[in-house]
């Protein structure tokens, strides 16, 4: 997994509660959640310092020096993604509907949190204090309601209801197996 900034530290568990209030607040629980309506259509409502930026490649690569899916900009308010995510997330595609998940997570969750002197996550940092963990562990809360996933068929039915990559149905129909009584 790729290396992110230390942050406070969050169980899973914690991350899952964040996600479920969001759900919950947005009248989204156990269904499969429109991520791109969210950050266009909802968060600019709610939030109105939030901004939501579509960017070229050359764009990302200019502003933040590296040609990234998608970057959450604390200082000011915004989640930008790159055109090419923008466009497969809103066609459905699970991977990128990931990435736009992804960086909410930063969003709600990596405010106020030392960016202003970032410290390199390493590996032998605590993987609860990663923040690229922390917005994972984020994006599949989200996406899949653990709540409510366990009730469809099995990893297949959960990918293709929830628009997610079988490899996160996967790993949320697990965890949703193990939390049945
Ligand atoms: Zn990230």
């Amino acid at each position: 997994m790729e290396r992110g900034f230390l942050v406070r530290p969050r169980s899973g568990e914690v991350i899952r509660s964040v996600a479920h209030r969001m759900l919950d607040a947005l009248d989204m629980k156990g269904r499969q959640v429109p991520v791109m309506h969210v950050l266009e259509g909802v968060l600019p409502y709610v939030d109105d310092r939030f901004s939501f930026e579509i960017l070229e490649p050359e764009e990302m690569l200019q502003r933040f020096r590296m040609n990234a899916e998608g970057m959450t900009v604390h200082r000011d308010n915004t989640i930008a993604l790159r055109i090419d995510v923008y466009v497969a997330a809103c066609s459905g595609a699970g991977r990128h509907r990931f990435t736009a998940a992804h960086e909410l997570g930063h969003y709600l969750l990596h405010k106020d949190e030392g960016m202003q002197f970032p410290r390199k996550s390493t590996p032998e940092t605590k993987i609860y204090c990663d923040s690229e963990w922390q917005a994972n562990t984020f994006a599949r809360e989200f996406l899949v309601d653990l709540r409510y996933c366990g009730r469809l068929s099995g990893p297949e039915e959960v990918a293709s209801f929830y628009q997610v990559s079988t490899q996160v149905a996967e790993i949320q129909w697990n965890a949703a197996k193990k939390m049945a009584p």
